[in-house]
């Protein structure tokens, strides 16, 4: 007869390799009450395969609820033994590592502001010797993909065989449409470089509202991503921690049963994810071509100021012959046709004399 132990294992290795993998539960555990109910109305969908609860969090200032630490993990243990649920918790520690596993925690996952910092991954790695369950990596805040990588590799250096990565977004000054932004190529290339390495979408984080949860999520599955984590709570605008990215396991269930679900199997499927994804990087490189094409004409605008105070024509015949035999022989060696780069220079060049014409004639 199975241990009740082997069993467990039995199902995280099951929920491991099932897609969509579904991952919710609170931001915090934040009372006993809270974590069990939630639990037991998660399970209840039949959609969520692990519970996730954070035990320690952290917060941006002090102050701010830091999580109940250890005296919430047994409230995990008993939420697992009442619904079936395997459990996952942040770690940013070894203290953490060491904690969770006493009490029988079934997948790890390493928070977003641990990522950055190579001493605490190399920390946690390596508490993590000869432990054989799933970890989970964030992206590091900032986009830094080496960050995220290196966090990867340190992991696989001690001998982690099963991990995994989760999408939830870049932090960026200002206000911006969502709290972390998601540069979806980021987590893209991240897949071309791990292939076969679970990759996990955080829109809760992403977000920080509920009013995109759905369309965050679709995207990610519609770019092949390997199932969500998702933050949910009883009484969301109740919550200690992240109150206005929280659904209730009611929503969370409306919201999954609205996701278009992408088949990996069939060929067109296949096309389908490949185009989404190619046209994705194809979106970021364009906004990039913008905002460089913005800072070249910031830079023409100065010349016509110059130009103006000094009475120097604006069209200087020497010069655009110039760059446009740089641009030849640039061309050329990235495979870009000499009559694609004349019609773009042209056009770069005459908004370039509009713009210093208004500012000579102004
Ligand atoms: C969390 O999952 O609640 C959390 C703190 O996330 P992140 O590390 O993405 O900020
Ligand atoms: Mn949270």
């Amino acid at each position: 007869m199975k241990t009740e132990v082997q069993t467990m294992k039995e199902l995280v290795q099951q929920k491991w390799n099932k897609r969509p993998l579904i991952i919710s539960g609170p931001c915090s555990a934040e009372t006993e009450e809270q974590v069990i109910e939630t639990a037991t109305q998660l399970a209840a969908t039949g959609k969520v395969d692990m519970l996730r609860a954070g035990i320690w969090k952290p917060r941006t200032k002090p102050g701010m609820f830091e999580g109940n630490g250890i005296v919430g993990l047994p409230w995990l243990l008993q939420a697992k033994k009442i619904t079936g649920l395997p459990t996952t918790v942040e770690v940013a520690t070894a203290k953490h590592v060491e904690e969770a596993l006493k009490f029988d925690v079934d997948m790890l996952w390493i928070g977003a502001r641990t990522t950055v910092n190579p001493f605490s991954v190399q920390e946690v790695a390596d508490a993590l010797k000869g432990v054989d369950i799933p970890i989970l990596i964030k992206n590091p805040i900032n986009p830094d993909l080496e960050l995220w990588s290196g966090g990867i590799e340190r992991l696989q250096k001690v001998g982690v065989k099963q991990i995994g990565m989760i999408h939830r977004g870049f932090s960026s000054y200002g206000n911006t449409e969502y709290r972390n932004a998601p540069m979806w190529h980021l987590p893209i290339e991240m897949k071309r470089r791990f292939p076969g390495m679970p990759l996990i979408c955080d829109p809760s984080h992403i977000c920080g509202n509920r009013s995109m949860l759905q369309s965050v999520s679709q995207k990610s599955i519609d770019l092949d991503f390997d199932g969500l984590m998702l933050e949910s709570h009883i009484d969301p605008d109740k919550a200690w921690s992240d109150a206005k990215q929280q659904v209730t396991p009611e929503r969370l269930l409306e919201l999954l049963n609205s996701i278009v679900w992408r088949q990996e199997s069939s060929t067109v499927e296949e096309f389908i994810t490949a185009l989404t994804t190619l046209r994705e990087q194809i979106n970021q490189l364009d906004d990039e071509l913008m905002t460089l094409l913005g800072q070249r004409m910031k830079l023409s605008d100065k010349i016509g100021e110059y130009k103006r105070d000094n009475s120097i024509t604006i069209l200087q015949t020497n010069r655009w012959n110039e760059i446009l035999e740089r641009a030849f022989q640039k061309g050329e060696k990235l495979g870009l046709s000499k009559e694609f780069i004349t019609k773009y220079f042209d056009a770069v060049h005459l908004e370039s004399i509009q713009h210093q014409n208004k500012i000579m004639n102004s």
